[in-house]
């Protein structure tokens, strides 16, 4: 790893992601997949680099967004089952039965198409059967459901492998009724589907909230996105979790990415000077600023202006003034140390000091998801110990 000719990167902390999967493979059973979610570039921390740690770190398969995304893995070599979560392109969907993909399906439109294009080519495809439980987002009503079994059942090579669900209401709160509730329509559904005839199919339904606190949801399969990746869904998960274990939770989870750039200028300004665009800072002192070769358009969020700082030296560094496109200026008057070239945290550990993902996306009036998701994927990401 050679960082000398980079502004930004990012490093993946092999150690932490291993860690990470191994607790939670520790906690399902035996007959449960482990399937990873991988979607929006695995979460920022870069596909190419996450995907490969997936497999030896023992995920069973993988979970996308997009039929692109799909592509991307088996590209990379990767030959576990992939489920594409998202919305296929009609004009696309013969592309995914040809690479035998796990393909959601959830509406009418689709599944016409999946029969015209299996009987043609008398090729099989695996759907798994998105439900509506209550999130309204996608998912097919119950008042829709018989007429889509219908049409799978009588055509052969539409193997309708799993049903799932995706719960609306398990990261924003600690009262979990409303989540409950949608778990137990989907095992109603569940059961009348089954009893028309699909002797072995599967249910899931469990993201990572789900998996930290309800083993009831584990069922055939977890879909584990974030936490794998060593981030809490929310404050209000980790507080559930820890009502309900005893051990510490705070050391439960590893996060795995550093993001890292260099100060590439350092200048002593006089004290009222009026700092970046729109002169929205003014030095009450004489200071020393550094100018980092860092920006919105690399995804550190322009919301961070006079709000966030950066770790120099193991110490923090306030933002000054506005974040630019592609430049940050922060205040390192306070750390005499600091020259041209120093490494520079914006995201983790530098020494004793930690910015997490979600105090970047506190100061951004957003979730970790978020943040973390926007990280340009043009950074070079780079898996260290
Ligand atoms: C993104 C996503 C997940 C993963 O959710 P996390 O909270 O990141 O674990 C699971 N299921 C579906 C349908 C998703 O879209």
């Amino acid at each position: 790893m050679n960082t000398k000719n980079l502004n930004t990167w990012l490093e993946i902390s092999e150690s932490a992601y291993a860690a990470n999967l191994q607790f939670f493979k520790k906690r399902l059973p035996a007959r449960t997949e482990f399937s990873v979610v991988v979607k929006a570039n695995a979460y920022g921390h870069g596909v190419r680099q996450i995907a490969p740690l997936a497999v030896q770190y023992g995920a069973d398969s993988f979970c996308v967004h997009s039929l692109e995304e799909a592509f991307q893995l088996r590209e990379m070599g990767i030959e576990k089952d992939i489920l594409i979560m998202g919305h296929v392109p009609l004009d696309l969907m013969e592309e995914a039965v040809r690479h035998n993909f796990r393909i959601a399906l959830f509406n009418r439109e689709a599944l016409d198409r999946l029969s015209e294009i299996t009987r043609r080519l008398q090729m099989p495809v695996r759907v798994h059967l998105k439900l509506e439980t209550g999130t309204y987002r996608q998912g097919i009503m119950a008042e829709a459901l018989p007429d889509i079994i219908n049409g799978i059942f009588h055509n052969k090579w539409i193997r309708l492998e799993s049903i799932y669900t995706h719960f609306a209401n398990i990261e924003d709160t600690t009262d979990h009724s409303y989540a409950m509730q949608q778990l137990s329509r989907l095992e109603d559904q569940f059961k009348k589907i089954k009893s028309t005839g699909f002797d072995g199919l599967k249910i899931h339904c469990a993201c990572s909230a789900a998996i930290l606190l309800f083993p009831e949801t584990y069922f055939d399969m977890v879909r584990l996105g974030i936490s794998q990746y060593g981030l809490w869904p929310s404050r209000e998960t980790f507080v559930s979790y820890k009502t309900r274990h005893t051990q510490n939770g705070e050391d439960v989870l590893k996060p795995v990415l550093t993001w890292k750039t260099r100060i590439g200028q350092i200048k002593a300004v006089p004290a009222h000077q009026p700092i970046g665009y729109g002169g929205t800072f003014h030095t009450t002192r004489p200071s020393r600023l550094a100018i980092l070769p860092i920006g919105y358009a690399d995804g550190y969020d322009r919301h961070l202006s006079n709000q966030g700082h950066v770790l120099v030296h193991g110490k923090r560094a306030p933002i000054r003034g506005r974040v630019c496109m592609n430049m940050t200026i922060v205040d390192v008057t306070d750390i005499p140390e600091a020259r041209y070239g120093d490494e520079v945290v914006l995201l983790g550990r530098q020494g004793r000091e930690n910015i997490s993902a979600e105090m970047l996306a506190g100061w951004c009036g957003t979730i970790n998801y978020e943040f973390i998701t926007r990280i340009s994927p043009s950074i070079q990401r780079f898996v260290v110990e």
